[in-house]
């Protein structure tokens, strides 16, 4: 079914073609888990702490006091002020830009500071239109549409960056140039090619262990506007992307199989694609055309979709990479998830009562594929992992990669401050 599903085509407007079957096949696994919550400042007489930290910032800074203390910065030097006042007075701090990581470690974070960039949403295009200066309060909604209207387009991401794009351009990693970085001391440095590259090779895959981003310069790309449809195998334009869901209208006892065939083109070069698809009779197809700014909206992950988006929710996931799919394994994740949401939602649950069925059910799922792909290791992305994962099994088995970040740990980041955002490990593990 997957060497079927080769695709080609492209152009400016991207497709998607859904079908929906009631066959297995996934990807990924994508369930459900708690949004972890800064706590108390406890016993610190924190207001005067505050008024203490708010005569050092910026005019544009402000410090939200609610339950918990935001600072919103206005400037890299509002940043190193912060730092510098956590350190002082031996408090935990952390950066927030859009509030996404569901990771469990973040958890962990109890009586900090939150850092937040909401007020640094700057998108400046080079003259040569080759890179752009990013804040880094930019959601991936507002940066895609702010590109898209000056003729460009890209993601933005620390930790690796999966996005739609990617068969064309990379991981939206791949895409950082230069980082300002504020480190855990509180001092600023440049990372680039030309200074400090060993950290700026860290960001990319493990950004969030050492330190906090003020400004990335970015590479862009045009508005892709021509055909560019390939004969031979899977193009990098292709995304196929499989939902397992409840539809008791077509099948009131089983799981059926949402496939969505995404790629940058016409859909006149996707038929032949679809064809062993639509061979097997699915209960219904649509044929969506949008922009790509409107992909994440019909994907409905963007800012408007409560389920995927929405704030006060339990999600989890649990990610594999897989070298090859094993369609036995498919028909038991399959049957792990129909009996799994006979009871229980799936996505998105408000009750933590679901909680320990569910995540134990997804672990299931998890190793039925690892163990189906023939691989006896667990590769898990590291902004998708739930949190368990080990060091190696988030950013690779190679002794020499786990040595080098380690190394690179000591250097900038000796004290484990920025341990929250699945951390890298102690030498010994
Ligand atoms: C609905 C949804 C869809 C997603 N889709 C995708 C996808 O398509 N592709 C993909 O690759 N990932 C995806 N993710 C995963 C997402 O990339 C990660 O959760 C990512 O960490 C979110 O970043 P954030 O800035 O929103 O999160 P935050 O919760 O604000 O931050 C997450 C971590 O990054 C650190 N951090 C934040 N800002 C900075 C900074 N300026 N400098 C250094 N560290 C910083 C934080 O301290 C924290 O440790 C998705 C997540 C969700 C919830």
């Amino acid at each position: 079914m997957h060497e079927a599903a080769k695709v080609a085509a492209t152009m400016i407007l991207h497709c998607i073609f859904s079908v929906v079957v009631g066959v297995a096949s996934a990807l990924i696994l994508p369930t459900l888990g708690p949004r972890p919550e800064l706590g108390y400042l406890g016993a610190l007489d924190s207001d005067d702490l505050f008024s203490e930290l708010g005569k050092q910032l910026s005019p544009g800074a402000t410090i939200i006091r609610r339950d918990n203390p935001v600072v919103e910065v206005d400037d890299e030097d509002d940043v190193q002020k912060t730092v510098c006042f956590a350190n002082n007075h031996s408090l935990p701090f952390l950066a927030i830009d859009g509030s996404h990581g569901f990771i469990s470690t973040l958890g962990r974070m109890q009586g900090g500071i939150a850092i937040s960039f909401m007020k640094l949403k700057q998108i400046k295009i080079n003259p040569s239109g080759d890179y752009a200066d990013l804040g880094p309060g930019l959601t991936n909604g507002e940066l895609i549409r702010g590109l898209w209207a000056e003729g460009k387009q890209t993601g933005i991401m620390l930790g690796g960056g999966h996005g739609y794009l990617q068969g064309l351009f990379g991981l939206l990693a791949d895409q950082i140039l230069e980082a300002h970085v504020v480190l855990a001391d509180g001092s600023s440095v440049i990372a680039s090619q030309k200074s400090h590259p060993n950290l700026l090779w860290a960001l990319k895959g493990a950004g969030h262990n050492f330190g906090i981003v003020t400004r990335l310069k970015y590479r862009i790309y045009d508005r892709l506007s021509n055909n560019f449809l390939r004969e031979d195998g899977q193009p990098p334009q292709l995304i196929n992307w499989y939902n397992f869901m409840r539809r008791p209208d077509i099948d009131s006892n089983s799981a059926v199989i949402q496939m969505r065939m995404i790629y940058a083109g016409d859909l006149s070069g996707l038929e032949q694609y679809a064809a062993p698809f639509l061979a097997l009779g699915p209960a219904s197809v649509e044929n969506v055309t949008v922009p790509y700014p409107e992909l994440f909206r019909i994907n409905r992950s963007d800012e408007s979709s409560q389920v995927v988006c929405g704030k006060g929710m339990y999600r989890h996931l649990f990610p594999t990479y897989l070298k090859r799919h094993n369609t036995t394994a498919l028909r038991e994740v399959h049957r792990i998830f129909t009996d799994m949401t006979t009871n229980s939602p799936v996505w998105g649950y408000t009750n933590p009562a679901y909680s320990n069925d569910i995540i134990a059910a997804s672990k299931a799922m998890r190793q039925a594929m690892v163990d189906g792909s023939g691989s006896e290791q667990l590769h898990a992305y590291v902004n998708y992992a739930f949190g368990d994962e080990s060091p190696p099994e988030m950013y690779g088995y190679a002794p020499w990669r786990m040595q080098k970040l380690r190394e690179l740990k000591k250097k900038y980041d000796p004290k484990g401050r920025f341990n929250f955002y699945a951390p890298i490990g102690k030498p010994s593990d």
